[in-house]
């Protein structure tokens, strides 16, 4: 594939561009259509640019946001006559980002929201997804900078107080990357609520302080390669932020979790075969699914609120320690409601389209239909 990527590498080049051209007067996408009727759970798409490696191997784009918000996806394909073609696949999120776009942008669109939400007392969850080589680290940590500093600002007027962990799911194991990996568990309080057994806390004085303790954590995540096969593409890595209200006690505790996904790739890896090797897949694999229905399941839930039926909605969060983790995100008894938004993260690189299809893919999967009619107060 590659290969013959090369051998035709203009000819795609030129047609990419003929066929966004044409997409620009043939159909019209409102992407925004959904994203208001659902704001607990918003889905976007970040396209991050090409490297200035990918650059240099003359690789090119192959997915693109189009002028309605769509993100079209190329794929290199042989005619019956042997010639070279391409097929387009489109989809529609709640937004794309093309690559032009930064963190910041993304922030001030999406995530300012959800830090509010979290100063007033709500939750709020944001999950980069995608196969690793996408963005998902660059997007997290860049949006992990921006969260604090917003949140610091509230501590340091005496507003709040804030409580930060950060660990690692790998696995079925957790581990405290704060705490030299020490090993963690989770136990379910009497009132069902997920509570992280041994993770130690810190109470960052300041934006910098705070900062300097997720790059801490982020060194000792990578001590491994940086291939496909590395620690940091096998594992969940979470960043826990807890804001108690210091002003009104009667305000529950805002919670801010911001989780950098393990590498879709991971759950379709076929190539190892130790017994521990298949179990960690198999685990993964079983993470990214059940996060899957468990965002499905909440967002359902959200929109039949106040329907008796949909009272006893199963949310099925046991079947993965990932999922057992983030419970109270997706628990419909929470007080409030905690805001998700999912960013899936693309490469756009034409020889890594397959993997991206996958990931547009998961992320069009936890979109939910929404219902014509307003549902019941
Ligand atoms: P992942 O965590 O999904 O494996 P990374 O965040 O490590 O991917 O990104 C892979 C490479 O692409 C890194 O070199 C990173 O700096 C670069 N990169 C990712 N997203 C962007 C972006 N939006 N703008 C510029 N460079 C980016
Ligand atoms: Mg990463």
């Amino acid at each position: 594939m590659d290969a013959y990527f090369f051998e035709n590498r203009d000819f795609f080049a030129n047609r990419i561009q003929e066929l966004e051209v044409l997409s620009k007067s043939s159909r019209t996408v409102d992407s925004s259509a959904t994203s208001a009727e659902v704001p607990d759970t918003a889905v976007c798409v970040r396209i991050r640019p090409l490297t200035e490696e990918e650059i240099g191997w003359d690789h090119i784009q192959g997915v693109l946001r189009d002028v309605h918000g769509a993100a079209n996806i190329y794929e290199p394909r042989r005619m019956i006559n042997g010639k070279p073609d391409l097929n387009r696949t489109s989809f529609t999120l709640d937004h794309v980002y093309g690559p032009s776009k930064n963190t910041k942008d993304i922030y001030d669109d999406r995530v300012q929201e959800l830090v509010k939400w979290v100063g007033g007392g709500g939750m709020s969850m944001l999950l980069a997804y995608g196969q690793t080589g996408s963005g998902k680290t660059f997007t997290v940590s860049g949006m992990e900078k921006l969260v604090v500093e917003k949140l610091m600002e509230g501590k340091l007027f005496g507003k709040w107080d804030v409580h930060m962990c950060i660990f690692e799911v790998a696995g079925s194991n957790l581990f405290d990357l704060l705490n030299e990996r020490n090993a963690i568990s989770i136990l379910e309080d009497p009132f069902g609520a997920m509570q992280l057994v041994g993770v130690l806390e810190k109470n960052p004085a300041t934006s910098e302080e705070f900062l300097s303790i997720i790059d801490t954590a982020k060194e000792l995540r990578s001590t491994e390669s940086t291939t496909k096969n590395d620690r940091s593409s096998r594992s969940h890595a979470i960043c826990r932020i807890r804001v108690i209200n210091k002003e009104s006690p009667n305000t529950p505790e805002g919670c801010f979790l911001l989780v950098d996904l393990a590498g879709s790739e991971a759950s379709a890896d076929t190539q190892h075969h130790s017994r521990e090797r298949m179990a960690e897949t198999r685990e993964i694999n079983k993470s990214l699914t059940t996060l899957k229905d468990c965002i499905r399941a909440r967002a359902l839930w959200s929109i039949g609120r106040g329907d008796a039926n949909q009272k006893h909605v199963h949310i099925p969060f046991r079947t993965s320690k990932l999922t057992q983790v983030l419970k109270s995100a997706f628990d419909v008894n929470n007080v409030q409601t905690c805001k998700t938004l999912v960013i899936a993260c693309i490469n756009p690189s034409i020889l890594d389209v397959a993997h991206s299809k996958n990931t547009l893919r998961y992320a069009e999967m936890l979109k939910v239909p929404v219902p014509k009619v307003k549902p019941r107060p």
